[in-house]
């Protein structure tokens, strides 16, 4: 799998396909931001090259186990942090890590703050 050149704005919908272990999981339409990276350098925005142009994945039952969710989660919290992280990349055009750390650094300040 590999990332061109977003065509972004347009509607996303992946539908999350129960494997190993089944979690309910709806996608909520978010311009297919998991199938899209931030350029670390340039902060463009590249799209996965099977991404088409409605932001649906065009090979959808063939896709990797990297894409398929319940596989790499086993919680809703899982798949919940997972969007939550490549929804604040692309509105934000930072790298996934970059997310990441945003979102852990927020949680450690509202935990302090509480204590
Ligand atoms: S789900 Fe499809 S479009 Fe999205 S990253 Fe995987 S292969 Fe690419
Ligand atoms: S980040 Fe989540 S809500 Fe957005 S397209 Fe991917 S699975 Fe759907």
């Amino acid at each position: 799998m590999s990332f061109t050149k977003s065509t972004s704005g347009k509607k996303a919908h992946l539908l999350i396909k129960p494997s190993i272990k089944p979690i309910e999981h709806v996608c909520e339409n978010c311009n297919g931001s998991c199938c899209k990276r931030v350029d670390q350098k340039t902060r463009e925005i590249y799209s996965c090259q099977y991404l088409d142009e409605n932001n649906l994945c065009s090979i959808f039952e063939y896709r990797p186990i990297a894409c398929r969710l319940d596989n790499r989660y086993h919680s809703k919290l899982g798949i919940n942090f997972h969007c939550q992280v490549s929804q604040l990349s692309l509105s934000k055009l930072m790298t996934q890590e970059e997310a990441t750390m945003e979102i852990f650094s927020t949680l450690t300040e509202k935990t302090n703050e509480n204590e």
